[in-house]
């Protein structure tokens, strides 16, 4: 009987590939038409209902029920107009995914008439059983009540599945005494909180501004491969990514898929996706192959960071379904495959405010450029004291494949400014002063303005390796893994520049009351704070070995693995620093860093049983089959009568082989032991730490070995389908 591997080969060379495209479609005639905003918004709500609906979407101001009640009129009237039969609250709980509970708007009133109906109250709560998600502790099982809660301020959307539609509500989803359980939550908070301290910050500049908004741009990388060929590997199909297998002959060396053309197969399922998505008012603006072969890029035009941590978490969840009917599979792994590169989803994070201006692009007036400076610095002084914090938003079993694989940024995180930067800010420290004479100031002004238009040339200044770096008008945080939902890296970063910017304005009001001019108060704050998180600024090569050295003596943190580095959620600062500015109460971070620990546990777990049962059932029989091939035909040889040297290397084959076996059997079975072992604790923290350093060391040792009988066992018995066909077959 063939293998899994050759049946799943057959169907490839035979199956006949979709191919897709926009036909004679403009993308503007589909774009967002199945998002419950804008002109749609408009034509179902009554004026009171939209003017309402618009404010609270601004200004987080509450609905109220009345008016609610004729939103859900309006969303309901929309919605079957497209053929919605149900409804759910679509959230992101901490499990990574999202997550929906149906319903049908289909009821019956109390005299027995069926009736179709949707009113506020089902718009704005719901109640799914809180015990199934992930709490860590928050809800004892028994007191599973959580509830989600409407977001006004993200838009209501339509998925298809099949013939299928149904209205999404976007929602967030919190524990009964409102202690949050999932991604929006805090996310939303975090926004507040920087948004009001940016205001007030901008207010020294300009007092026309009434509202901040942060906002992303995100990067999304992911792999594409031929679908049946992933259903004959366990790994992939359960962990998404290979535990085993030898890297091909060819791989990226040649540099030849980067920009490349466009496999035709992914470019028909890439079609397919983006239509879905212009539906939903994704705002997909490019598309690429990337490094590794089989591997790709999508990006979107960057939004307001609600929308855009929306738009991922929606894209992701399109891909998968898509690729379906490609019958191809989607791999968000940040590692799919050793020694190819892995993937990862750069976040690029701006501030903007409602007069239209980029807070992190430089100006053209010297007002403006000390506005701009202002928010630069105070950037780069919120990741130098919470570089911690930003590691551990990242932190996750598959992304500690990828930090410091010398492909993607290293666990260390450090900031790139590029060279004029960092000569304007070595210029402010030099020369701003405790004290000036009047002409002092005005020349210091000056240079300043003369100075940062020359900025604008810096564009193309870039620092691939740095996990952190300012790309003319945002910064780009490349070091998020491409699975991430990117709510956990916003929380963060919103969260320590609204702290950042609190203390920056505290500080610059206590020297104007002391008597300082506004902009010698500015200059000089800045310069101190340009001065106090100089360490975290890097220009070199982060994937470089000095780089590791020089970044210890610095003193920088290097939290290679994810228990390690989750541990900054629950320090003394990052409580009171979570606290003070509304995100998390102390409890609720304790729970998160349970739940983060737990999926790490998880995962771990799940990736050593798949891997003992792939190398015991899968690649020890692959290889005693061959080996017995080898016997066979040593005895055989021997029967005949010819001398040793005419199956010497058999002989040898035979030896490495049991070698090999002996080996893999040796670690499965101490990897299971360590397993059970760590099961044993029952302190999170502890195992956690149990499967990073005791079980996780044998995946590299059984896989050594199992590769290298991939290498010698014959093609026709391996059952697995190789990196090769993974990679380049589709
Ligand atoms: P490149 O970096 O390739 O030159 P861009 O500068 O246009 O291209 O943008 C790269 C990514 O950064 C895009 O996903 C884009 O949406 C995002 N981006 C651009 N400007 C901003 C901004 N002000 N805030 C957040 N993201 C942004
Ligand atoms: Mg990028």
């Amino acid at each position: 009987m063939p293998t899994l591997r050759f049946q799943a080969l057959q169907q490839l060379h035979e199956a006949e590939k979709k191919i897709s495209g926009y036909g004679d479609k403009k993308i503007t005639a589909i774009f967002g038409s199945h998002v419950f905003t804008g002109r749609t918004l408009r034509e179902h709500l009554s004026d009171e209902a939209y003017k309402s609906l618009s404010l609270s979407a601004k200004t987080g101001q509450r609905i109220e029920r009345r008016i609610a009640d004729q939103v859900a009129t309006g969303m309901k009237a929309w919605a079957e107009s497209h053929g919605v039969t149900h409804f759910t609250h679509w959230f992101q709980p901490l499990t990574g995914a999202t997550a929906e509970k149906h319903d049908s708007f289909f009821t019956i009133k109390s005299d027995g008439t069926a009736i179709e109906l949707f009113d506020g109250d089902a718009l704005i709560q719901q109640e799914p059983d809180a015990s199934s998600f992930p709490n860590g502790g928050i809800r004892a099982t028994f007191e599973a009540r959580g509830y989600t809660a409407w977001d006004p301020s993200s838009p209501a959307f339509i998925i298809e599945t099949g013939f299928g539609k149904t209205l999404c509500i976007p929602t967030i989803f919190i524990a009964y005494n409102g202690e949050s359980l999932d991604y929006k939550a805090p996310l939303l908070k975090s926004i507040a909180a920087v948004e009001k301290a940016a205001v007030d910050v901008c207010h020294y500049f300009d007092k026309n501004v009434t509202k901040v908004t942060p906002t992303l741009g995100w990067e999304q990388e992911y792999f594409v491969i031929d679908e049946t060929l992933a259903n004959a590997r366990p790994d992939l199909m359960m962990c998404g990514r290979t535990l085993l297998g030898h890297s091909p002959a060819k791989g990226q060396q040649l540099e030849d898929h980067y920009f490349g053309a466009i496999p035709e197969r992914v470019f028909a399922f890439m079609q397919d996706y983006e239509q879905e998505c212009y539906k939903l008012g994704i705002p997909l603006r490019t598309r690429h192959n990337e490094v590794a072969p089989a591997q790709f890029e999508c990006a979107p035009m960057f939004e307001e960071v609600n929308i855009a941590v929306d738009h991922n978490t929606l894209l992701m969840d399109v891909m998968n379904k898509v690729a379906k009917r490609h019958k191809l599979k989607v791999l968000l792994h940040e590692k799919p495959f050793a020694g190819v590169n892995g993937s990862g989803k750069h976040n690029n994070w701006s501030l903007a405010t409602d007069t239209g201006v980029n807070l992190l692009s430089p100006g053209k007036t010297p007002r403006t450029n000390l506005m701009f400076l202002t928010f630069f610095v105070n950037v780069i002084k919120a990741v130098h004291d919470n570089d911690d914090l930003l590691r551990a938003a990242i932190a996750g079993a598959n992304n500690d494949h990828r930090l410091g694989a010398n492909e993607a940024p290293p666990a260390i995180i450090s900031v790139y400014l590029g060279k004029y930067l960092t000569e304007v800010l070595d210029e402010i420290e030099s020369r701003v002063k405790e004290k000036f004479s009047e002409q002092e100031e005005v020349t210091l002004k000056g240079d300043i303005h003369k100075q940062i238009p020359e900025l604008l040339k810096d564009n193309t200044d870039r620092n691939r390796t740095s996990p952190f770096a300012f790309t003319g008008n945002k910064f780009e945080f490349r070091a998020v893994g491409s699975s991430a939902n990117c709510a956990s890296p916003m929380i963060v970063l919103n969260t320590i520049m609204a702290n950042s910017l609190k203390q920056f304005k505290k500080e610059v009001d206590a020297l104007i009351e002391k008597g300082e001019k506004k902009e010698i108060a500015i200059l000089q704050t800045l310069r101190s704070y340009i001065t106090f998180s100089k360490r975290i600024r890097f220009e070199g090569d982060n994937y470089s070995e000095e780089w590791a050295e020089e970044a210890a003596a610095r003193g920088l943190n290097n939290f290679k693995t994810t228990p390690e580095a989750l541990d900054a959620f629950v320090s003394e600062k990052s409580k009171n620093l979570f606290f003070n500015n509304g995100i998390f109460s102390k409890r609720e971070l304790e729970a998160r860093h349970e739940i983060m620990l737990e999926e790490y546990v998880k995962k771990v777990q799940i990736e050593a049983r798949i891997l003992g049962y792939l190398a015991t059932n899968h690649v020890l029989p692959a290889a005693i089959n061959y080996q017995n091939t080898l016997i066979k035909n040593v005895k055989g040889l021997k029967e005949i009568g010819l001398d040793e040297k005419s199956y010497y290397a058999q002989l040898q084959l035979v030896k490495v082989i049991s070698k090999h076996i002996a080996k893999i059997n040796d670690h499965v079975e101490a990897m299971i032991a360590t397993r059970k072992e760590a099961n044993n604790e029952a302190d999170m923290h502890k195992r956690a730490h149990a499967y990073c350093h005791s079980v996780k060391p044998h995946f590299d040792h059984i896989r050594y070995h199992a590769d290298k009988l991939e290498l010698i066992v014959d093609d026709a018995l391996w059952p697995l389908p190789k990196y090769r066909e993974l990679l380049f077959l589709r």
